[in-house]
Formats: C-alpha cells, structure tokens, sequence
C-alpha cells in the first residue's frame, strides 16, 4: 500500500508543478496535463536491461506481443491513441517514445502534405525516394519554413498529450538529404542564404546542414517552453553517424546494416560511444535469427539496447515479424541479467588476461566472440556465439590464474549448460561469467 501512496505523492506534485510552470516561467500551457504521466523515477533513455519494443502504429495484436517479451518500453511509435499507450503501459511498458518525422501531415491526424514543404529550383516538392510511389505524396518539410517548425511543433505536443514520456524524431536530418533531391529552392531559404552570404548554386549542402542545425536546436527550445518541462529527443542515427544534426539529441536509435552486423564492428561502435558519454540504441535490418540474436547480446553486452526484431522496415514494402520462438530466450535473459548489464565499462584487461589458452582456443574454434566489461568488484565476462549453426557444443571455460575465483556461472540462455565453478556453453547460447577481483 505505502507504495501506491508513494506514487500518488509524486503524481501530485508532478501535476502541481506542471501547474506552476503553466502560469509562470514558461508561460501559457496550451495542452492539457498528460493523464498518464512518467514516472519520475524513470528516466526516458534506455538502459541496457531493458526491453525496448517498437509498434509504429497503433496496433493493438502488438501490445500481447510486447508484454510476452516482457517490454518495458514502447520506443518510436505513431500512435496518437491514448487508449492504446494506456494499455502499453498497463502491459508493463514504463517508458512510452512518440514519434515525429521530416514529413508530418500539414495538421494532426490529417491526410495532406502541401504546408511548407521542401521545393525544387522549378518550384515542385519532394519526396524522400524510399516513399517514392505512395498513394498521396508525403513531401519533406523545409527546415527554414517557419511553417513546418510549426506543424512539427503541433505534432509534437499531441504525442506528448497522447501520453508519450520523450520523443524519437525519425529523419532528423531534414533538409540535409533533400539537397541530393534537389531542394531547397524555397522562398525562405532564397531569402535566408542572400542574407547569410551562400549561393544556394553552389552552397547548398553547407547552408542546409547549418540551417537543419539551427532548426533543430530552436524547435526543442520551443517544445521545451511549450510542454513545461525539457523533452527528452532521440533521433534514428544510420550506423551511429554522430555528425550534425544526431549530436544534438539525448540519444540515438542506430539502424545496424547487415555488413556492420559483426562482433568487432558492434564493440569499437560501442566503445567509442562510451568513451564520450553517448547513450546508443539500436534497430536491426536484417531477417535472420541467429545473427541478430548474437547482435542483439553483443549490443546489449556493450552497453547498449536492441529494439525487439519485429515490424522491423527492411525496403520498400517489406517488413520483418521475427518469430517470438527465435527471439524469447535473449530477451528473458537480457531482463534477468540487469546486475549484469547496467552501469558496467569496457575494460581494458584481455580476455588472454583471464582465461587459459586452451580456453582460447577452444572459444575462438566456436566462433564464440569474448567481451570482457567491468565494475569497481567484478570482470563480467560476456561468451557470444556469432557461428550460424544449429549444431551444439559445449565448451569448458578455466580462468587463467589459481587464484582468481570464476564464481558461479551467473546467466545463460540455455541454463541446461551451467555448472558451478566452470561451465560449459553452447553456440546458441550467450553466456555471462563473473570474475572475481579480489
Ligand atoms: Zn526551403
């Protein structure tokens, strides 16, 4: 009971607050307070024990789905439909993610895409080419029209007043990749360069990154006025691009192409995001199990999270429902393995440091990938096996020194493999060991 009451006091100040800022620093308020409202103890930017699921829709066969794989978050969804990410919440998603993008209808909810669009030199809009072909055209936005800040700004607060904790902005490049299409020749942006010395002729890459820049920072000082409190903005990052405009969110959603889909791509990635503070989550694009199941560890093993596979966009027309058989096991190991996962570090000690060479051997004979992370007490030794094979094989594990206690083997996909004081592991199966330092 004292823990529902607990809630109720936060709620209340929460709604007093949102109260407060209403008629004072920020000025007028003009959504209603948001019914179902963050936890304040819950921070919008994932941890690597979570279990983030997307629906980009509201699609109501997703939320059973998600519950199963014991989501607590539903990141990058459209949905405007309180209900529906009521429900998500109810299910267990503690963490709800709206969505905007680069081509927003010219109002909530409607059907047309003229409003203050990104033009060509012959005055025509365009199209990004992976929505080349759609019934009604979705035209890009122009980061110079004050029109579109505007219509994003109203999307943005209806995803907010729908009940979304934080905000993905999809496309975030906005008139960045539009120069390749041949935009943007529009009134505003003529008006703009003359005034801050480029030739759209001859510039117009340089002065749409600066423009894409400055949009995106005056947008979330809006939102941020508008909404009473500072939006938390993820932007989707393609390969974890850090350049303008994604360093200008909180965190990035980083699609993974299928050739970046290795072991030692996925950990230098990490391990320089780490090293400057960055928090990286990610989306797979590829539709076969076993690699995205040994991505899917080797991402959250290195301080990260995956997106469950489902619904996944692979091209145009073609989406990805991985089955919840192939993908169940990780993720109930992800969630079990929170001690395991969150607020650890790379370390810089070698898995040659700790295990035996025979070990070594042995590992590397079963393509099983050795990542080695750490806290003030403990090495946590992640075993990922990257071969694509059915087949299983066990393999014994002996840590290098008499003297260093291999606790217990801690988590595993396949507990079947486990035994006490060393282990054995299978290609299926993620394992995680501890070392002790002392
Ligand atoms: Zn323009």
């Amino acid at each position: 009971m004292s823990q529902i009451f607990d809630d109720d006091v936060s709620r209340r100040r929460f709604i007093r607050n949102g109260t407060l800022l209403s008629s004072g620093l920020f000025g007028q308020i003009n959504i209603p307070l948001i019914a179902q409202a963050l936890n304040p103890n819950v921070s919008p930017i994932p941890r690597p024990s979570e279990v983030s699921f997307s629906s980009r829709f509201t699609n109501q066969p997703a939320l059973p789905i998600a519950h199963q794989f014991g989501a607590s978050r539903i990141d990058w969804t459209y949905s405007l439909d309180p209900a529906f990410l009521r429900s998500a919440r109810l299910l267990g998603a503690q963490v709800i993610g709206g969505t905007i993008n680069a081509c927003m209808p010219d109002k909530v909810g409607g059907n047309t895409y003229k409003e203050a669009r990104a033009l060509r030199r012959d005055g025509t809009p365009v199209t990004a080419p992976w929505m080349a072909g759609e019934a009604t055209p979705r035209y890009w936005g122009c980061a110079n029209n004050p029109g579109y800040e505007d219509i994003l700004l109203e999307a943005a607060l209806a995803a907010l007043n729908a009940g979304a904790d934080y905000l993905q902005f999809d496309d975030a490049a906005l008139s960045i990749p539009a120069v390749k299409w041949g935009a943007c020749w529009c009134s505003y942006c003529r008006q703009k360069a003359v005034s801050q010395g480029y030739s759209l002729l001859n510039e117009m890459l340089a002065f749409q990154t600066k423009s894409t820049q400055e949009f995106i920072s005056r947008f979330r000082v809006r939102l941020n006025r508008k909404a009473g409190r500072a939006v938390i903005m993820s932007s989707n990052n393609f390969e974890g691009d850090r350049r303008i405009p994604y360093n200008l969110f909180d965190f990035g959603m980083c699609e993974f192409s299928p050739k970046k889909l290795n072991a030692d791509d996925i950990v230098s990635l990490y391990r320089s995001f780490e090293s400057i503070g960055w928090y990286q989550s990610a989306t797979l694009q590829t539709a076969n199990p076993q690699i995205n199941r040994a991505a899917i560890a080797t991402i959250h093993a290195s301080g990260g999270n995956c997106i469950v596979p489902w619904d996944v966009f692979l091209g145009v027309n073609q989406r990805y429902f991985g089955k919840q058989a192939d993908y169940l096991p990780i993720y109930n190991m992800i969630r079990r393995s929170r001690d395991y996962l969150d607020y650890k570090r790379f370390s810089s000690v070698e898995p040659s440091d700790l295990l035996t060479n025979d070990t070594l051997d042995r590992l590397l004979a079963a393509n099983i990938h050795v990542l080695i992370r750490e806290d003030p007490k403990v090495f946590i030794i992640h075993m990922i096996p990257w071969t694509v094979s059915a087949n299983l094989l066990p393999v014994s594990i002996a840590p290098k020194w008499a003297g260093n206690k291999l606790t217990k083997s801690t988590v595993n996909t396949n507990p079947a493999y486990v035994a006490a004081g060393g282990m054995s592991i299978s290609r299926e199966n993620w394992s995680i060991l501890t070392l002790s330092k002392t």
